[in-house]
């Protein structure tokens, strides 16, 4: 039911949310290493280089002055991918991932249903013995509510 296929205008918002938080914290671009999370090497623990194939990872302690040796090999297939690998090894922080997302819109959802008298399934309008059909806010799909057992819709 999850669908994590972002459309490419969905890809440059999530670029360009990640590029802003980067800035912001101090990331710079840092020769053909890619981007490091500080202005100079000496400082920089982590560099990350975009490739064809997905991304490159150099880690390094605080108190050593150069990267060295060889990057560890992070393979994608989209821009939705690779943000979700970012925060799995904790380089870009939770409210990046796609599993945050969904979480804190379905909880926003259902907050607001709760608290919202027209709540009905949207296949037939039953307003009770619903279940809650989650959507995906990576491809514009809406939650919504749908009758639990047999819809009256699917009789007709
Ligand atoms: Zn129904």
């Amino acid at each position: 039911m999850t669908n994590t296929v972002t459309t490419s205008t969905e890809d440059r918002r999530l670029l360009a949310e990640v590029h802003r938080w980067a800035r912001i914290q101090g990331w710079r671009a840092g020769g053909w290493r890619g981007y490091q999370n500080a202005q100079f090497e000496d400082k920089a623990t982590v560099t990350v280089r975009p490739n064809e194939a997905g991304f490159q990872v150099w880690r390094k302690d605080a108190d050593a002055l150069f990267f060295t040796g060889q990057p560890t090999e992070y393979p994608t297939a989209t821009v939705r991918e690779a943000i979700d690998i970012l925060v799995a090894i904790g380089i870009l922080p939770p409210a990046f991932s796609s599993a945050y997302r969904l979480g804190r819109s379905d909880g926003a959802f259902i907050a607001n249903v709760e608290t919202n008298p027209d709540r009905k399934c949207a296949a037939c309008g039953a307003t009770s013995g619903l279940t809650l059909l989650p959507g995906n806010p990576l491809t514009g799909i809406a939650n919504q509510w749908l009758c639990w057992g047999t819809c009256k819709a699917a009789t007709r």
